[in-house]
């Protein structure tokens, strides 16, 4: 298998150096927007390029409003701080998930619980979930809490693994039903639809990154998707060091974050926001020829849930046991073919090793099997 896997992607991408697990591409007009920012001296937190951007973002995925930031992981923050995630809150998550998920409730001095992912969407199990609360918490006059240690549960916290949507319809029943926040955690899934609604819209707020190797990239960025107006001119507020506006005072009325996304930035994500509906057509025809290729043997490519469109940002494949994943790994990465094993579950990692955690057999099971391949777009698939 690994020595078919490695032809089969290098006669894809039609080379024979290092072929990345996603790399970035800029075939429009990313230069001349960045050198527009130069040209105009607006390089910094103020421009036309980050309120382009923000509209883009508004019009692609029919939020109510859209907060750019430096990053996803400043999103995420900003995110659990509008739904009141406070010191010593839990917030429940997935255990298969990347760390920053958990730093950012981390630093707000809550603290992470780990509940298992679905098979089907790879993210956020509702019946996990469920089952979660059932056994620890207990509903209030102000909410849930734990039983035993009476901290609140602020937030629930879904992430669309690999661009694969979670089943949100159970979720927010499941959230509803508790008096939870939900918080997306989209990152992984611009471009994803559950029932032709856009990830990240369905939650109270939702967090898109555009780090370099995501579907599109600003170098450094991210997105708050705020699901009503007035929160979502709120996020703007405090992301932008909560200044109230006036022609020459400086006067803040509360603590805010200086989570800007520079304008220099956002021209990249204008001009990738351009190339958003080709890098999917082509990443999805990738996805079909992966489906081909993995058909009949005993790597179960993953695909995306009957109910969702995925972006198909990484591609993943399940191998059939721990040795033959081994092998794979070693062999793909020595013949210059990047593949990567999925992150280590968050409860291994030391800052969250005494986590409480709920069941997590599907977690463990993917943790121990998942490898993803080679997912950049590819030239000859196609318009870029
Ligand atoms: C990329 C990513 C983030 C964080 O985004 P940054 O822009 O790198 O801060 C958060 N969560 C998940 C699941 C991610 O994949």
């Amino acid at each position: 298998m690994t020595k078919q896997l490695v032809s089969f992607v290098k006669e894809l991408y039609q080379t024979n150096e290092f072929i990345p697990l996603h790399a970035p591409t800029f075939s429009g007009n990313e230069q001349q927007y960045v050198s527009e920012t130069i040209s105009s001296t607006f390089v910094s937190s103020v421009g036309k390029f980050v309120d382009d951007f923000e509209a883009h973002i508004e019009n692609y995925t029919g939020t109510a409003k859209a907060v750019a930031t430096v990053n996803g992981t400043a999103a995420l923050h900003t995110a659990l701080y509008m739904v009141g995630v406070k010191n010593n809150d839990i917030v429940i998550t997935q255990a298969l998930t990347f760390v920053a998920t958990c730093n950012a409730l981390h630093h707000m001095g809550a603290e992470p619980a780990f509940v298992d992912v679905s098979p089907v969407s790879l993210g956020l199990c509702p019946k996990a979930l469920s089952a979660f609360l059932e056994q620890h918490a207990v509903l209030t006059e102000s909410g849930p809490v734990h039983k035993t240690t009476k901290q609140r549960f602020q937030a629930v916290v879904p992430m669309h693994t690999f661009g694969h949507p979670v089943e949100l319809d159970e979720l927010i029943s499941v959230c509803n039903e508790w008096q939870i926040a939900l918080v997306e955690d989209a990152a992984e899934s611009l471009g994803s639809f559950y029932k032709g609604k856009h990830t990240g819209t369905l939650g109270d707020f939702g967090a898109i990154s555009f780090n370099g190797n995501k579907i599109i990239t600003t170098g450094g960025g991210g997105m708050v998707l705020c699901k009503t107006l007035a929160p979502g001119q709120h996020t703007k507020h405090i992301t932008t060091t909560a200044k109230v506006p006036h022609p020459y005072e400086f006067f803040h009325d509360e603590a805010g974050f200086n989570y800007r996304m520079p304008n220099l930035n956002a021209a990249l994500g204008c001009a990738q926001m351009e190339s958003l509906a080709a890098f999917i057509d082509n990443k999805r025809h990738l996805a079909n020829l992966y489906i081909d290729f993995f058909n009949g043997s005993d790597f179960k490519f993953v695909t995306e849930p009957n109910y969702a469109k995925s972006n198909y940002w990484l591609n993943a494949i399940i191998c059939p046991n721990q040795s033959e994943r081994e092998k794979l790994l070693k062999q793909t990465n020595a013949d210059g073919v990047m593949t990567r094993p999925v992150w280590q579950l968050m409860h291994r990692l030391p800052m969250f090793e005494k986590a409480m955690r709920g069941d997590l057999s599907h977690s463990e099971f993917i943790e121990a099997h998942l490898v993803n391949i080679p997912s950049s777009p590819v030239n000859s698939l196609g318009k870029l």
